[in-house]
């Protein structure tokens, strides 16, 4: 459990936020040698989202074996307490400046500031919700988001509705999907604005197909019906700029609204701090270490850049942890300043720019749906990398390997593309 003594105002490496992130960076810290490490999370315990995701599916990568996710983040947790790492619950970071003082509150302390050796930014992200799709319609009982109705259903034992029509393809909205069912609700339609799924192949699969639950592509909700509760919503199919075709409106009786339109990094520590966000993830602009633009501040998990398995985040964490050890020993050693581009196709890549010659994993979404295309890498016209890829999805994240050799050679710029076969 956690311990700060009322004199100890620095720390080595201080982590902000106690999702898995935050827990497998501060693990892997440690196992790099570090001791003063401080864990602070804003909720009553470790465990971020992943506490309220009761399905399966977790850990296939990392573990070898299916979790569900209180499962996956109590093995962290073990791994946390095993180690003796220091931990606060019921603390909220609530800023944090370019020399890396941190102003954290709760309730034994009041408000409290640490000086870092280094910060590691894992405050993952939150919904996109109601006020920021512009629906029209009156403001009835029944909108939540569909994390919100997960936390409902799956923690408090509480049933958000009886008929429900979900907007938004995202796992958290199929996932949903399926959970509603099998909780004895009707789901009558999941629909999704563009003409693909923003979730996995597999949960398409496991939580709309096995469940014979429509899912209707390039249409949205265009009204919500209901004064005090939701009594129905009109759908309407949208053209090839998102447009509804009002024509194609139709009503479709439900009690429930569940939005599942995106998830938005918790960046405002970050943008508080003076550190450079990318326009496309709304996470901070990285090296390959996973530090920001801001020395000594690093960044992993959903608050970087929004992940479809949490084994990607644990992974990523792995790296930020260790780099941040590195950087309060002086041994960062930066031999490389590589940006890399993007042609529209790839939508991002994480990290944006290599610092150092060694092999990196870069991770990076594509904006379509690609079918039988390659991803290439060029240094200028030479290609470095060439690969066909079946199916490349929004929904989907991407890595690609670029080793050390590839990384060697003239010019501070390498291009991700997707060519068509
Ligand atoms: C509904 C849903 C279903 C999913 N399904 C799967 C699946 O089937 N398989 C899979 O592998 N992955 C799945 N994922 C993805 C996986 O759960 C996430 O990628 C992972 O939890 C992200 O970890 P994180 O630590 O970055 O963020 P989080 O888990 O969100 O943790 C961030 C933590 O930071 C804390 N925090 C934020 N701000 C502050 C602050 N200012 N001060 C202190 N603390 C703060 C928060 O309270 C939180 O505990 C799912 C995610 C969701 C939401």
């Amino acid at each position: 459990m956690a311990y700060l003594s009322d004199e100890k105002i620095s720390f080595g490496i201080v982590i902000v936020g106690g999702g898995p992130a935050g827990m497998a960076a501060a693990v892997a810290a440690y196992d790099a040698g570090e001791r003063d490490i401080l864990i602070l999370e804003r909720d009553n315990a470790l465990g971020g989202i992943l506490r309220q995701c009761i399905h399966n599916g977790f850990g296939l990568h990392r573990f070898g074996e299916e979790l569900t996710g209180p499962e996956y983040a109590y093995k962290y947790e073990r791994m946390v307490e095993e180690r003796g790492i220091a931990y606060m619950l019921d603390t909220m970071v609530i800023g944090i400046d370019k020399e890396r003082n941190l102003t954290a509150v709760n309730r034994d302390r009041g408000i409290f500031t640490i000086k870092c050796g280094a910060i590691i930014l894992a405050m993952g992200c939150r919904e996109r919700p109601r006020g920021a799709l512009n629906i029209a319609g009156t403001r009835p009982a029944g909108i939540y988001t569909a994390g919100t109705a997960q936390k409902y259903v799956n923690m408090k034992g509480y049933m958000p509705g009886r008929e429900v029509v979900i907007l938004g393809s995202g796992d958290i909205g199929l996932i949903m999907a399926r959970r509603m069912t099998l909780e004895g609700a009707s789901v009558k339609a999941v629909c999704e604005l563009m003409p693909y799924s923003g979730g996995l192949a597999r949960n398409i699969e496991q939580c709309l197909n096995d469940f014979d639950i429509p899912l209707y592509l390039s249409t949205t909700v265009v009204e919500i019906h209901g004064k005090e509760r939701v009594e129905a919503v009109t759908v309407a199919e949208v053209d090839e700029r998102r447009r509804p075709k009002l024509e194609t409106a139709r009503t479709i009786p439900c009690d429930t609204l569940l939005l599942s339109c995106g998830l938005i990094p918790e960046n405002e520590l970050t943008k508080d701090a003076g550190i450079p966000l990318d326009a496309i993830t709304n996470g901070a602009v990285v090296n390959g270490d996973r530090e920001t633009d801001v020395e000594g501040i690093f960044a992993c998990g959903n608050v970087l850049h929004v992940h479809d398995l949490v084994d990607y985040v644990s992974e990523e964490a792995v790296i930020a942890g260790t780099s941040a050890v590195r950087y309060i020993r002086g041994e960062s050693g930066r031999d490389a300043d590589i940006a890399l581009k993007t042609d529209g196709r790839v939508r991002y890549t994480v990290p944006q720019r290599i610092t150092s010659l060694k092999d990196t994993v870069v991770y990076f979404r594509v904006a379509d749906v690609y079918k039988d295309a390659y991803l290439v890498v060029k240094r200028g016209e030479e290609v470095l990398y060439k690969r066909k890829k079946q199916k490349l999805a929004p929904g989907e994240m991407e890595t690609v390997k670029l080793t050390e050799e590839m990384l060697k050679g003239d010019g501070g710029e390498l291009r991700l593309s997707i060519e068509m076969a």
